[in-house]
């Protein structure tokens, strides 16, 4: 089904995409939790990682070069950055198309689960 992110990747409404190609768009999170907070969004419609089929795995695949990419584009490689994937409920996922958060630009921290 449709989400709000295959609207943006069809160009239907407006978002900040600073990456696009044949098979995985990036924009920026609307409502950003680190000074660099881009979603990395496969253009096909897979909802969660549950979802994932093993013809998917270049894809996957290429969610990573793309997080690679815009590291290097929005220069925080080097310092580093955070890729994070939330799966159904438990998990936090909000939005039912497979994404890729990509956090950066200042210290994340450790890892916290919060209650
Ligand atoms: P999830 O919790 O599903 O892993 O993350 C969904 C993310 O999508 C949230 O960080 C939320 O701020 C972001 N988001 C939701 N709707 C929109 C939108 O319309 N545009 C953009 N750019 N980000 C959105």
């Amino acid at each position: 089904m449709a989400t709000i992110f295959t609207k943006i990747i069809r160009k239907e409404i407006p978002a900040d995409i600073i990456y696009q190609d044949d098979h995985v768009t990036a924009f920026r999170d609307i409502n950003p939790q680190a000074p660099v907070h881009v979603l990395i969004v496969p253009n096909k419609e897979i909802p969660t990682v549950n979802d994932i089929d093993v013809q998917d795995e270049e894809l996957v695949g290429k969610m990573f070069t793309a997080a690679k990419k815009i590291a290097a584009t929005e220069g925080v490689a080097e310092n580093g950055y955070r890729l994070l994937i939330n799966c159904n409920r438990d998990g936090g996922q909000e939005v039912f198309h497979l994404h890729m958060h990509l956090f950066a630009g200042r210290p994340l921290g450790p890892m916290i689960l919060r209650r």
